[in-house]
């Protein structure tokens, strides 16, 4: 038995590119079988609703509401719902996803913004957050090629980003990538923005995923399967078994 879990994940209330609210999200992830999801939406550096004139405290606020509004109807519907964002390093645009962060750290470094990536990265990982580097390889038109991932400023990779075949995000270099590095972690993330893609993607555990922290101590084991094109794999992307 798996239990499985979104790790890439958009809201309207917060992502000006989101399509689905929060909860729309979590009726769309409890109908296709997960477990739960982590509500990644845009960093107010990123492609974000909120206005960067307002005091950080309201920027806070207001960047956790989509998660918000997913937990209440998780809790409704029994569907676990974990908070992460998706920080946006210019200028280059490269993507990070950030776990195990809460409020409490937002409000802590008004300064988040204004950092270099590199200390970005320190402050993030000394606090016990995890970093992602979201689809290394994606070319479009918002975002810069990054030939050179900065693979010792993030604990890990999204080896798959949508689907494995995925035109504009080049899967088969950050698996590349994945490989040349064995530290990294690998994760799969549907990088969903509207529900039709909900099953998708994901990473899947034989056990349930209790907190943030045990979400990452799980990655760290190596205790994570990837869900790739609504299939379960091992860490090779070899299929473990076909998705219900
Ligand atoms: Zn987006
Ligand atoms: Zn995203």
């Amino acid at each position: 038995m798996f239990y499985k879990y979104e790790t890439h994940l958009h809201t309207s209330e917060v992502s000006k590119c989101g399509v689905s609210t929060g909860a729309e999200m979590v009726r769309a992830y409890k109908k296709a079988g997960y477990t739960g999801i982590f509500v990644t939406d845009h960093f107010v550096n990123g492609n974000c609703t909120i206005s960067r004139k307002l005091p950080w405290e309201q920027q806070v606020e207001l960047m956790a509401r989509g998660y918000e509004n997913a937990r209440a109807e998780g809790k409704r519907l029994g569907l676990d719902v974990f908070f992460g964002w998706e920080y946006s390093h210019n200028p280059y645009a490269a993507d990070y996803l950030t776990y195990n962060l809460g409020k409490d750290f937002l409000l802590a470094h008004p300064d988040l913004c204004k950092l270099p990536f590199r200390s970005y990265s320190k402050l993030v990982r000394k606090n016990g957050g995890l970093l992602i580097h979201a689809h290394p390889y994606r070319t479009a038109d918002y975002i810069y090629y990054e030939p050179n991932p900065k693979v010792n400023l993030i604990d890990g990779v999204e080896v798959n980003n949508t689907r494995s075949d995925s035109p504009h995000n080049h899967n088969h270099l950050a698996w590349e990538l994945a490989r040349e590095h064995p530290h990294l972690i690998r994760i799969s993330g549907t990088d969903i923005h509207s529900t039709v893609r909900a099953g998708l993607g994901g990473v899947a555990f034989r056990y349930r995923i209790q907190s943030n922290q045990h979400f990452v101590d799980a990655l760290r084991a190596g205790d994570g399967y990837l869900i790739i094109d609504g299939r379960i794999t091992d860490q090779e992307g070899n299929l473990v078994k076909e998705a219900v």
